[in-house]
């Protein structure tokens, strides 16, 4: 399904702002709920994907679980209704106070990714005289095939409990008095597109399994962590991830015995088709070799391209029928180079005042917007509330 953009809306709002397709988002959490379903498959939204409240409500309506990885995420999803008992909680560096904050709502799980953090768990349980369900989060060491700054399952990563380690982490936490060991965790990146990468995956924790059941340990939970990428390129066309091939392949290639529950985080492809990001163009700055089209968003709203060179596909959303083109690179307002959104990006002859759509924006957006330059935070508007204006 297209997103359709209401354009008479449009024109009464100050641009830049987010703007959310709930069509679309509530269609693919009905696709991921019945593959879920279907693959008797645990999900846990990534929160850090997108907080927004409005966002957050319609995935946990759907009744999935919530991914958290600080005290801030855990408190908005608890505000938002996720139930506690289907939180995780993953992250490198729990301060104490998220902790606590854990403990006290009795969380389905932390993912541990340390001794140290281990023993602090089991310190801070100790004085609330509580056990803190725990898995651990094993870095696999296989490779993504994804940008280097979003591949977080190889060895020289900070995330994880080294392979080497394993053994010994496990005796540890089994000895651990306010520990109740239940699960193990992985997650090997972001913007993952080829199977093959989930299925090496599924074979290294096979090979983990074995390690295990030598030492007696049968885990109840397997976590695969998130990473299911989404088309960039065909935000339209593929607006719905394939969840149904992602669930089979993994349970295709993992071994899991009945009693063993499947888990997984998945956040950009729950949420990633569904935003844009809206801008006016304000200047065209044509020079013997190029032309700038300045936007009024920058990195400061959508920081993907400048952060991990990230493709978003680019629209020129009021052009009516316009057969001229132009290639542009279309830039922000920012005061950095790298405040880029395309080189050389093809699109209808643009003027000042034309609304452009950066597409794919629903992940990893308005969450990672920024007030640097003292700019203030994007609105977000949402389909629902501006059907009235659709266009014929
Ligand atoms: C970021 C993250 C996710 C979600 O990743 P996506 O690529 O958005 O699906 C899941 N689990 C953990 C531990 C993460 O850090």
């Amino acid at each position: 399904m297209a997103t359709q953009f209401p354009l008479k809306a449009f024109e009464h709002l100050r641009t830049p702002f987010y703007y959310y397709d709930l069509d679309l988002l509530r269609q693919s959490l009905d696709v991921l709920k019945n593959e879920a379903r279907k693959h008797r498959v645990h999900v846990h939204y990534a929160v850090k994907a997108n907080a927004n409240p409005r966002i957050l409500s319609h995935v946990q309506m759907a009744g999935f679980g919530a991914d958290c990885v600080s005290g801030g995420e855990i408190r908005a999803a608890i505000q938002c209704g996720f139930s506690a008992d289907k939180i995780v909680f993953a992250g490198v560096g729990k301060a104490d106070w998220e902790i606590n904050l854990a403990l006290e709502h009795d969380i389905f799980c932390f993912n541990v990714e340390s001794l140290p953090e281990l023993e602090i768990i089991n310190e801070l349980a100790a004085q609330k005289s509580k056990k803190a369900r725990v898995a651990l989060r094993i870095n696999p060491d296989v490779q993504a095939d994804t940008h280097h700054y979003i591949r977080t399952g190889s060895k020289e990563n900070k995330f994880g409990i080294n392979l080497s380690d394993l053994e010994s982490i496990v005796e540890a936490a089994q000895a651990m008095a306010h520990i109740d060991l239940v699960g193990i965790h992985f997650h090997i990146g972001s913007q993952i597109t080829e199977m093959n990468n989930f299925a090496g995956l599924a074979a290294r924790v096979n090979d983990i399994q074995e390690r295990l059941l030598r030492m007696h340990w049968i885990p109840e939970h397997v976590n695969l962590g998130g990473g299911l990428g989404i088309d960039y390129h065909h935000p339209d066309e593929a607006a719905i991830p394939d969840f149904a091939d992602y669930f089979a392949t993994l349970r295709r290639m993992l071994k899991l015995r009945p009693e063993q529950t499947l888990h997984v985080e998945p956040g950009r492809s729950v949420v990633g088709q569904c935003g844009s990001l809206i801008a006016r163009v304000l200047y065209v700055k044509d020079s013997s070799e190029k032309h700038f089209a300045i936007l009024d968003a920058g990195m400061t709203e959508l920081i993907r391209p400048a952060l991990y060179q990230a493709y978003h596909k680019i629209e020129h959303i009021s052009t009516a029928n316009n057969a001229d083109f132009q290639k542009y690179d279309v830039v922000g307002p920012i005061c950095e180079s790298s405040d880029c959104f395309g080189k050389e990006v093809e699109l209808p002859l643009l003027k000042r005042g034309d609304l452009v759509a950066i597409r794919s924006a629903g992940a990893y957006g308005e969450i990672m917007s920024s007030n640097y330059n003292c700019r203030p935070n994007p609105a977000a508007y949402f389909s629902d509330d501006l059907q009235g204006y659709n266009q014929a």
